[in-house]
């Protein structure tokens, strides 16, 4: 028995998907990111599927490739978005301003002035400073107040420390921007992406209700919605349980917390649309020792963090990785291509590549649709950002 996992291809694509994507890679430039928007397609109504009753926003910062937007619009999917240049990038496609929530609570005055002058009027916060300024930029819109949440040590990826307030302080925000002559809409939260243990919805779920009902019974104000962020899981190495676990527990929380009736949910998700519709082919461009008596290979990539692997800061992410070697698995660090000693992708966990694997051939990562093209460095060391295709 080999100590190293190995990785099957057919765990997360079909077979003639991915040959297909791998026959169109052939003779292109490596690195690049080769997206599959049938499975987009397949995803996006999954997750409608699952959750009959929400309002599905794209976190557009996943991935803002066009024919990922045209193609949720077509589907008349709504959209979370982040800063003018994504809502430009969406509103280009022709979605219209009553589909589009800016969600991002750090945002420049002149952008939100922006936003209200195009149309949008749905806005997330989580400071006293910035429902001031939406009151006085983007008067009378609705705003939705995002609160802390637990589960940052089950998320690969958290996200809600730097988002978000206590809930006692997303009480005197609503009620402020009520105050100000803003709508307070409702309350949202993120409990951090790729998020392993459901429970963590429960917990946020009931933070919220306690706060829709005591700003109803104390302050007189009736909010209207729940936006539940994103955190459902795409397919990397570490397991999660399906889209419809996640979908039924939480549906579960939701009865409970709201028996009489349930608010308008919004969910926002990026990474589970998107990550497993892509792969990322690349090639090794050296495989060494550091000493003549180690055994451990060194296998360097022509993709890196600064490439679009940022999410294997720590590790976080363990992208699954794939050659068309058959040997037996043998130990490697897995690193990129530049001049910088943080540009190493997995040392700690420990991948088995084909003992076979030589300089010149492909290694292909899987579930790379999200979070890489456009986390991929302008010119570092003068390598061009990660290349995108779509079939
Ligand atoms: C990044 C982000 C999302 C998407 O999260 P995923 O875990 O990728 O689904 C949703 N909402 C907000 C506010 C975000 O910042």
């Amino acid at each position: 028995m080999s100590q190293f996992k190995s990785i099957k291809v057919t765990d997360y694509y079909e077979l003639s998907r991915f040959e297909r994507i791998k026959q169109f890679a052939k003779h292109k430039p490596t690195p690049c990111v080769v997206i599959d928007t049938e499975i987009i397609a397949a995803q996006y109504d999954e997750m409608t599927k699952n959750f009959p009753f929400a309002h599905i926003y794209y976190a557009v910062k996943a991935n803002p490739g066009a024919p990922i937007l045209a193609l949720l619009h077509q589907k008349s999917a709504n959209f979370d978005i982040a800063s003018i240049y994504e809502l430009e990038m969406v509103m280009a496609h022709g979605v219209s301003c009553d589909r589009i929530s800016f969600g991002n609570t750090i945002k420049k005055r002149q952008d939100v002035e922006a936003f209200y002058e195009r149309g949008v009027r749905l806005f997330a916060s989580d400071s006293e400073a910035d429902i001031r300024m939406l009151a006085q930029a983007a008067p009378g819109s609705r705003v939705y107040v995002r609160i802390l949440t637990v589960g940052n040590d089950t998320a690969d990826w958290p996200l809600s420390r730097k988002f978000g307030c206590q809930p006692e302080m997303a009480y005197d925000l609503l009620v402020l921007a009520q105050s100000l002559g803003l709508e307070a809409y409702g309350v949202s939260f993120h409990v951090g992406s790729q998020q392993r243990d459901i429970g963590a919805w429960q917990v946020a779920i009931n933070q919220v209700a306690q706060l829709f009902t005591r700003l109803s019974e104390q302050a007189g104000i009736k909010l209207a919605m729940i936006n539940m962020g994103g955190g459902f899981p795409a397919n990397y190495l570490d397991k999660t349980q399906a889209l419809a676990g996640y979908a039924q527990a939480i549906t579960g929380y939701l009865s409970q917390a709201f028996p009489e009736t349930m608010p308008k949910i919004i969910l926002e998700p990026g990474r589970s649309l998107i990550s497993n519709a892509g792969v990322l082919i690349s090639e090794v461009v050296l495989i060494s020792h550091k000493s003549s008596d180690s055994n451990e290979r060194w296998v360097f990539a022509d993709v890196g963090k600064f490439s679009g692997l940022i999410e294997t800061l720590d590790e976080a992410i363990k992208f699954p990785i794939v050659t068309d070697k058959h040997g037996p698995l043998g130990a490697c660090v897995i690193a990129g291509p530049t001049c910088d000693s943080a540009d190493i992708m997995y040392e700690h966990y420990r991948y088995g590549l084909p003992q076979d694997l030589a300089i010149g051939d492909k290694l292909y990562w899987l579930t790379t649709g999200a979070y890489t093209t456009t986390y991929s460095a302008v010119c570092f060391n003068g390598f061009p950002p990660l290349k995108d295709y779509y079939l």
